[in-house]
């Protein structure tokens, strides 16, 4: 498993020196629940190389970052809030609240989100 930073606290949760909850894991992609959860169910899914956020993306990277939303249902699914709806965010730089540098999206859901978004 290469392309990882070893200063990175999601980093160092898909190499395991961070525990967390693990709700899903291939090749590519990993999904674990927020530490600080904003919603009764709050995951994190995240690429298992350290790409530093949505705004270094480009065309090159449009397979994982598709598979990336396209696992979204069934992880709703898995954890039972797809049938009352969900949302995900990705937040990036300063102003947009990103506070750790690995890429992540967040799926937050089993609360009534309010919009818009502080
Ligand atoms: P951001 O603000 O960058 O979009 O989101 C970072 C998220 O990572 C926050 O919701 C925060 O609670 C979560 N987080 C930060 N450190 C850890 C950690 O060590 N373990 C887990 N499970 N979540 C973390
Ligand atoms: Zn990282």
């Amino acid at each position: 498993m290469g392309e990882l930073d070893p200063d990175c606290v999601f980093c160092k949760i898909i190499r395991k020196e961070i525990p967390s909850v693990a709700v899903f894991e291939d090749e590519e992609l990993f999904c674990f629940q927020d530490a600080n959860p904003q919603a009764p169910t709050h995951l994190l899914l995240i690429p298992k190389r350290h790409v530093t956020g949505i705004d270094v993306a480009t065309w090159k990277d449009a397979d994982w970052l598709g598979r990336m939303l396209a696992l979204v249902p069934s992880l709703a699914a898995r954890t039972g809030i797809r049938k009352e709806g969900y949302r995900v965010v990705v937040n990036s730089g300063r102003a947009g609240g990103q506070t750790v540098f690995h890429l992540h999206l967040h799926l937050l859901g089993g609360r009534n989100m309010t919009w818009p978004p502080g």
